[in-house]
């Protein structure tokens, strides 16, 4: 039997959500990218001109901000549409400033506890691929299926910059490594749920592997004809 509740997890640009999303589309499931909610907070802190440092007044923001997250509604290559307060956020969650300042917020113990309650709702319903950083360890310890997605830090850092050219922003490959590098120490050592496999999750390494043979791996993950 097919697993209900996928839950993805892996360092940034390790190729978690191309895998998700493309479960998601294969099994007819719902997706949903985590980081998004994390990225949304985030964004709506640097637009309201919060300082990150603030712990209380970003809780009370991720407590309080209206997120939603739907099936795309303009065909500009997104997975989906994120808005916050009825904007549409999608591309603004992700420039640098965003990426610069997303791990310290994620890091905060309410801010954590109020997305991660979101999620649990969305988990309930079943037939959803779940894609973050703790979804297999602390959101659905109790997924059906888990993957803990990896790939070397310098492959990961070439398909981000290519990612980032594609959207117009010109970044220096060694920028885009650090940026990646210094994320990945802040999300596995924070002292909630830090980054790091379940001991029952398959570990998917595609360092070397193409985006194909890759989703071909996931297909025969959850179909069961690998393990
Ligand atoms: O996956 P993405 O790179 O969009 O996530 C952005 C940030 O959100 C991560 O660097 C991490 O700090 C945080 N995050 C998290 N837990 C999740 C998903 C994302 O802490 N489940």
């Amino acid at each position: 039997m097919r697993p209900s509740t996928i839950a993805i997890d892996g360092p940034a640009a390790s190729g978690k959500s191309t895998i998700g999303y493309h479960l998601s589309r294969y099994l007819a499931y719902l997706y949903l990218d985590t980081g998004v909610l994390y990225r949304a907070v985030t964004w709506a802190a640097l637009d309201r001109h919060i300082a990150i440092e603030d712990e209380a007044a970003i809780t009370e923001l991720a407590d309080n901000l209206h997120i939603d997250v739907v099936p795309p509604t303009e065909a500009d290559g997104r997975q989906y549409t994120v808005s916050v307060e009825g904007r549409d956020v999608t591309w603004d969650i992700r420039t640098p400033e965003v990426d610069a300042a997303v791990s310290p917020v994620s890091a905060y113990p309410g801010v954590r506890a109020a997305l991660t309650r979101r999620m649990r709702e969305i988990a309930a319903l079943g037939h959803v691929v779940m894609v973050g950083r703790d979804i297999g360890t602390v959101v659905i310890p109790d997924a059906d299926m888990k993957l803990y997605v990896v790939a070397s830090a310098e492959e990961r850092a070439h398909r981000r910059q290519l990612e980032m050219q594609t959207h117009g922003e010109d970044v220096e490959y060694d920028e885009v490594l650090a940026n990646l590098q210094r994320r990945d120490q802040i999300d596995s050592h924070r002292q909630t749920a830090p980054l790091k496999a379940a001991p029952d999750a398959i570990i998917f390494d595609n360092t070397d592997l193409t985006v194909e043979e890759m989703l071909t791996r996931a297909e025969n993950l959850v179909d069961g004809v690998e393990c």
